[in-house]
């Protein structure tokens, strides 16, 4: 049925009459941008006025926009820190929020080495279901059809803790998973995945990726889109498929399930899916049989319209693999969020990854932008309004949420591509301070050097130390691993440490690395085992002749902590005496170390 005769939309015609709300509402919240954000802050403000934090400023009921931007400052974590801790130690007294926390959501960002707290509460989990709901009807814009089939999409849950004080604390996309908005979300035929929830919900990420890929296989005439979160867990998926497939065709032929898959709820629900296919069985392990991947996911999904991952910021590396095993399948980034504030989407979600632009929904939180850039002047640093932003310009994002945090900074650096109506539309940039990411870690050149310094103390007994060091993101394996450049001074070379004294040292780096890096490698397995790689001694003095013979300034070079320029690479590579990698897991589990 055309709905577009009784309910049109700039930005298309709506597949339906639920879609066609959607849109009105992104139409709404464009337009306003300006208002929408006047009345969130003082929403925002009035809902906490009486609040510890916001009674610091004395702003004696006085809440308007001028007061607030003249009277309470820019924070960081680290500021807010010891008012978390109180929480997270069972304080109930309204600190940052008047209503009150429900969890803490775990960020991938870390401070001294754990996650970040972000306290949340009870209504911010509509508020993320609503920028949810805006997906699909925007989608259905650009690809039609998509009630036709389902979606194959690799989600999980991560592990939980509590805070001494009792409050849950886990990562959103759990929070999220786990919530009654998404475990029993009304049917919609836009969107139905071929996960169970079951599988889903499942803690143990072998079961869980398991039943999802087996579901996912027996319904791949079904399956429309593919996707995970982020690119590296679509990846995941594949090389979890390469490893597995003898097993799953099995289950496939004759109607059975792995006996690993131990969950009765999914045992219970996978009696209902499983039944003998040979035909299917046959097909899936030839195809898997053969030595070239290339465009695997059109192969066994053939009627895969897109794939559905965000490849936007550090998740850019893995763009050609994808299109390798897609057969250069459109990458839709649909949306832009974080632990702290769901932020926005992408209104042209089949635009190249290069193009990507988000607009912020100026309904989700109170945004400020902070400019950025070689260009702004300490004067200029003055915080922008989201309707104020300069089209061309870079700005840190500064937000104000419902939950409490009051003109913090998010660390990424957006530049404005354009506006749609008046609300600003951004690239991402990138996350500030970020030297290594291969998953959700973000490592930064402070941890990488602490943990340099901790692997080189094993040199001492050895009279060596570690003169230079370089690093790169590895993503040609999967999945990828983090890779050292040493440079060492041997002082007694009748004592050079061996193969098991520099294996040591990776994994001494790896304790040293965040939480996040450890969960990565020690319950996702999305990160491999740091290698470290000797360079022949004078090579990082090369690196500096190679980098001043392209204009580099012979007074303020420095030795980059990470490298990506494949030349770089590749003499760093020609120069390479001895390759070691980390004999084990490093130590991690889901208590936090403090
Ligand atoms: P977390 O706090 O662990 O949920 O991570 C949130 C961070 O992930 C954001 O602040 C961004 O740095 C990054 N992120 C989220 N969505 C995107 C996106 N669409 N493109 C690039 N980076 C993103």
């Amino acid at each position: 049925m055309a709905f577009d005769s009784i309910f049109s939309s700039p930005l298309g015609p709506p597949a339906c009459e639920k879609d066609a709300k959607a849109l009105q509402f992104i139409e709404e919240m464009t337009q306003n941008a300006d208002a929408v954000q006047q009345n969130v802050l003082a929403e925002i403000l009035n809902q906490n006025a009486q609040t510890e934090y916001l009674k610091r400023f004395n702003l004696d009921g006085i809440m308007d926009r001028d007061t607030f931007k003249s009277v309470i400052p820019m924070i960081t974590y680290e500021d807010l820190q010891p008012l978390i801790q109180r929480i997270a130690n069972g304080d109930r007294s309204p600190i940052l929020s008047a209503h009150p926390i429900s969890e803490f959501l775990t960020s991938s960002g870390t401070s001294a080495g754990e996650r970040k707290l972000m306290p949340t509460i009870k209504e911010e989990l509509d508020r993320r279901q609503l920028l949810y709901s805006l997906l699909m009807p925007v989608m259905n814009l650009y690809v039609k059809g998509l009630d036709k089939g389902k979606g194959l999409y690799f989600l999980f849950v991560k592990s939980e803790t509590k805070t001494p004080g009792g409050l849950l604390a886990r990562p959103v996309l759990t929070s999220y998973y786990k919530s009654e908005h998404f475990k029993t979300r009304p049917y919609d035929p836009f969107n139905v995945y071929t996960s169970p929830n079951e599988a889903i919900l499942c803690a143990d990420s072998f079961q869980s990726m398991y039943t999802q890929m087996l579901c996912g296989l027996y319904e791949s005439e079904q399956v429309l889109r593919v996707g995970a979160v982020f690119a590296s867990g679509l990846l995941r998926a594949i090389r979890f498929l390469q490893l597995n497939w003898p097993q799953l065709t099995h289950d496939i032929r004759t109607g059975s399930l792995n006996t690993k898959v131990t969950d009765p709820a999914i045992q219970e629900c996978m009696a209902q899916v499983l039944r003998p296919d040979p035909d299917l069985a046959d097909f899936i392990a030839k195809e898997c049989a053969k030595e070239n991947w290339k465009g695997i996911i059109t192969t066994i999904w053939p009627n895969t319209k897109y794939l559905d991952v965000i490849v936007t910021g550090a998740m850019a590396q893995y763009i050609p693999t994808l299109d390798y095993y897609s057969g250069g399948l459109p990458l839709a980034c649909t949306m832009y969020a974080s632990s702290e504030c769901y932020f926005g989407l992408n209104l042209t979600p089949m635009s190249k990854p290069s193009q990507v632009s988000y607009t912020i929904m100026p309904n989700m939180a109170y945004f400020e932008f902070l400019p950025h850039g070689p260009n702004s002047s300490k004067h200029a640093r003055k915080l922008v309004d989201l309707a104020d932003v300069e089209i061309g310009k870079e700005y840190e994002l500064v937000i104000t949420t419902y939950s409490g945090l009051c003109r913090y900074r998010v660390g990424d650096i957006l530049r404005v591509t354009g506006f749609y109506n008046s609300a600003p539309q951004f690239h991402f940039v990138r996350r500030k301070n970020v030297l290594l990411s291969i998953d959700s870690d973000k490592t930064d050149e402070a941890e990488l050097q602490k943990a340099v310094e901790n692997a080189s103390q094993i040199l001492q007994e050895f009279n060596t130390s570690v003169v230079e060091y370089t690093s790169y993101a590895d993503t040609n394996t999967i999945p990828g691993h983090y890779v050292m450049y040493w440079e060492l001074l041997v002082k007694d070379p009748t004592n050079f440490p061996n193969e098991k004294v520099l294996s040591q040292c990776c994994l001494v780096m790896e304790e040293s690395l965040n939480s996040v890096y450890r969960q990565c490698r020690v319950a996702d397995n999305s990160i491999g085992p740091l290698e470290i790689r000797v360079v022949k001694s004078g090579t990082f003095e090369e690196l500096m002749d190679y980098a001043i013979s392209r204009g580099a300034s012979i007074n303020q070079y420095k030795v980059p902590r990470c490298v990506t320029f494949t030349p770089v690479m590749e003499l760093l590579d020609s120069r390479v005496i001895s390759v070691h990698f980390s004999p084990s897991l490093p130590h991690w589990t889901p208590e936090r170390r403090r």
